[in-house]
């Protein structure tokens, strides 16, 4: 029952407490000593046989006297209980606020794994939780900047070593600088590139600064555009690519450029991990959104690995051994821009089998921001 009492009525109970014991200790000394006084006064008066005209000043007199030393013992000892519990009420509630306060400048400096114990003061208690769930939600963040900075640190060495070595073998003149190693060359340096320009792209749209510039569009002719584009990166034994777009689509509320990247992401990984057989564009709606699918029929992603696609930096298994020239960004990128436009995405895969990446997008009309 106490445990649920709230630091408002506590302080309120305490503040009765603190009266009512000094009131106890005021009343007891005083019936205490000024009776006791009272009575030696008295007896020393009989013993005297003083006359009774004489007793009545006597006796106002002693009374005075009397009265005024226990009220003085009486307030001394009230003053005395009340400072005696106040400190200790003191004490009980602001020892949770101390250590409060040296928890979080301990959390600044640094030590980010510390929290803080429960209270049995509900405001405390509440303050204490939502302390620690900042300080969880902070460590994670740290933990993940760590392991980003990593990781990135992991994805540039390769390029940056493979250009060092060629350039310091040419530099030595132990190898030519030939067309080819030319090309290969500018293909590390545009795996930099794009690294860093995936990089950029992604924070941006973490922190929620991509400008975006939301309109009417018709999906059909974005993937019209998109097939052109794409058609150069088609090999001729490749897989085939066909496109399933009703002609009576409605229009769909978002920005063309940010779809289109969203759309070369998903077919590109599509075409890179694919060797043969079919990708399939699919458009459906329902009520308020538009699904893009997008299936393939190549090496797919094991179920244990499935959680972690949309991760940054990201890859399987199978894509780390081989050169795909694939950074690990793109799908997080992708489902930054989806949701960003008020769609989700999904993925559905089966290990050597195929994968299906599934977005949704709001329909004109249907969109939040519009
Ligand atoms: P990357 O630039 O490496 O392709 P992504 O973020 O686009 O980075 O994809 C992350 C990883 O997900 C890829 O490295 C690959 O292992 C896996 N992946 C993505 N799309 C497919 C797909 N259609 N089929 C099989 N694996 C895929």
């Amino acid at each position: 029952m106490i445990k649920t009492i709230g630091l408002r009525s506590r302080l309120f109970f305490s503040h009765m407490l603190v009266m009512f014991v000094s009131l106890d200790f005021y009343i007891i000394i005083n019936r205490l000593t000024s009776f006791r006084q009272f009575n030696e006064d008295l007896e020393q008066l009989v013993q005297r046989e003083i006359e009774l005209s004489q007793l009545k000043s006597i006796l106002i007199a002693e009374f005075s006297t009397t009265w005024h030393v226990s009220m003085m013992w009486s307030i001394l000892s009230g003053v005395i209980a009340a400072l005696l519990l106040s400190y200790w009420i003191a004490q009980k509630i602001t020892a949770p606020l101390i250590q409060i306060e040296q928890t979080t400048r301990k959390f600044a400096d640094g030590q980010l794994d510390i929290r803080l114990p429960s209270s049995s003061i509900p405001e405390i208690n509440r303050l204490s939780r939502s302390f620690n769930r900042m300080a969880l939600s902070l460590e994670q963040v740290e933990q993940k900047r760590r392991e980003l900075i990593g990781d990135l640190a992991h994805e540039l060495r390769t390029p940056l070593t493979t250009i060092r070595g060629y350039l310091e073998e040419i530099a030595d003149e132990r190898i030519l600088l030939t067309a080819p190693l030319l090309e290969r060359l500018i293909k590390e340096v545009r795996r930099v590139e794009r690294l860093v320009m995936d990089l950029q792209l992604l924070s941006k749209a973490e922190a929620g600064h991509l400008p975006l510039n939301l309109q009417s569009i018709s999906l059909k002719s974005l993937l019209q555009h998109v097939s052109e584009n794409l058609s150069t990166q088609m090999r001729e034994d490749g897989p085939i690519l066909t496109f399933d777009c009703p002609s009576n689509l409605p229009p769909i509320w978002a920005d063309p450029d940010r779809t289109e990247q969203i759309l070369v992401n998903l077919i590109g990984n599509a075409l890179r991990y694919t060797e043969q057989g079919q990708i399939v564009v699919q458009i459906q709606w329902d009520d308020h959104h538009a699904w893009v699918t997008v299936a393939d029929t190549g090496s797919g992603i094991a179920p244990k690995e499935l959680p972690y696609v949309f991760d940054r930096f990201w890859r399987s298994q199978q894509s780390r051994t081989r050169y795909s020239g694939g950074t690990g960004l793109g799908l997080a990128i992708t489902q930054r821009l989806v949701e960003l436009q008020g769609g989700t995405i999904r993925v559905d895969s089966e290990l050597g089998i195929g994968s299906k990446f599934q977005f949704s997008l709001p329909l004109k009309g249907f969109s939040s921001t519009q």
